[in-house]
């Protein structure tokens, strides 16, 4: 193959973390190169592979990362909950609030009556304030519509706004995000798995499942027949395990093969076994925990045990408004016992294995350009301010 000509070229770099091996891949002083929106090298030094036409970017010796992969948002919804935040602030629980008729419900009533214009604006809007935080690529939930048709729109507005967004954006189905009420049990069950799954997968507006497991919401058993139904269709699953009570879904979702157990907070020693055997990746939430009030995830026994670990902002209008990666790595460092270097990979190459994707997470030759230069003159200086 001819040797290719950079078309960019990053110079003045300070730091440079590559993700490559078991760190952050530290290299100081590099350059990196890029062409036709691709990584083409990374030299060590001041790189050859400029030409005429290259556009030379001075980082100024700032910090240089693959740009930030978030792994868990709902990002598509209408309305918004602050009279909730308030009910929150004088001590209601989460549960209290959404057996009271409150809490996610008063979403998906807003998402359902929003123009799909309005959702699309929304939706544009999250990814813009994700992108401020450096991050380049996300999943994003459908979920606050909980019936076909209105899941279905919720998907293409996904996959609308992450096509001509800077954001990519990786669509996940969450019809069973929670029980629509006024509907009977079984019969949304059904629905979830022979109406939605199959439309979702023939029109390929989904790489994922999801299920939101929990007291209150699905039980193990319906999660069970939801994702060997998403399977069969072609769908990889992930799933809210654990958040508020140990329902042994952290067994369930490496059972099935889960690309993600996402939440955690109440995981067992024996969740943590299963996922540690598994290939499923743990994606620990701090900023719901800090709203829901929760007990931090135990980051330390899961890594400690060997599980991969992602961290994900959960943007969502309820339990985690907040765009923001970083905190959530300032907030995995400082209160849930991760190093610098841990939570790095967790907001970038761990996260982009949990989504399925080889080309972004790290600054490699092949992978894309996605980049982020910090103002920082340390790695450590991001999780730290
Ligand atoms: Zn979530």
């Amino acid at each position: 193959m001819e040797p290719k000509e950079a078309d960019l070229v990053i110079e003045n770099v300070g730091q440079l973390l590559t993700m490559e091996g078991p760190g952050v891949g530290l290299e100081e002083g590099a350059t990196v190169s890029c062409a036709g929106g691709r990584i083409l090298e990374v030299s060590p030094s001041a790189g050859d592979a400029a030409g005429g036409k290259t556009v030379k970017l001075d980082a100024r010796g700032g910090l240089v990362t693959p740009g930030l992969v978030d792994p868990h948002t709902h990002p598509v919804f209408a309305g918004q909950r602050s009279v909730e935040f308030g009910l929150k602030a004088a001590g209601k629980t989460y549960l209290e609030i959404h057996k009271a008729g409150g809490g996610i419900m008063s979403t998906v009533r807003a998402t359902r009556a929003a123009s799909t214009e309005k959702l699309e604006r929304t939706c544009a809007r999250n990814l813009d304030a994700l992108l401020a935080w450096g991050v380049t690529t996300c999943e994003g939930k459908s979920g606050y519509a909980l019936e076909t048709e209105g899941e279905l729109r919720l998907l293409e507005v996904l996959n609308t706004v992450g096509a001509r967004h800077a954001v990519d954006v990786v669509p996940t189905f969450l019809g069973a995000h929670t029980l629509p009420p006024d509907v009977d049990r079984d019969e949304y069950v059904a629905q979830v798995m022979e109406e939605m799954i199959p439309r979702v997968a023939q029109r390929g507006l989904a790489r994922y499942c999801d299920a939101y497991c929990e007291d209150g919401a699905f039980t193990p058993d319906e999660t069970d027949r939801i994702f060997t139904a998403a399977r069969a269709a072609g769908l990889g699953v992930r799933l809210h395990a654990e958040q508020f009570t140990d329902q042994g879904g952290a067994e369930l979702a490496a059972r099935h093969g889960a690309a993600s157990a996402d939440h955690l907070e109440a995981v067992s020693p024996a969740g943590i076994e299963a996922l540690a055997a598994s290939d499923t990746t743990a994606v620990l939430l701090p900023g719901a925990a800090l709203t829901c009030r929760c007990p931090w995830p135990p980051a330390r026994d899961l890594l400690d045990a060997g599980t991969r670990v992602a961290l994900g902002t959960d943007l969502n209008p309820g339990s985690s408004y907040t765009s923001s990666l970083p905190l959530m790595m300032s907030l995995a460092c400082m209160q849930m016992q991760v190093s610098c270097e841990e939570a790095w990979r967790a907001v970038t190459c761990e996260a982009a294995r949990c989504l399925g994707l080889d080309d972004v997470g790290r600054v490699t030759p092949g992978c894309k350009a996605d980049l982020v230069i910090f103002d920082a003159p340390d790695y450590r200086y991001v999780p730290y301010q």
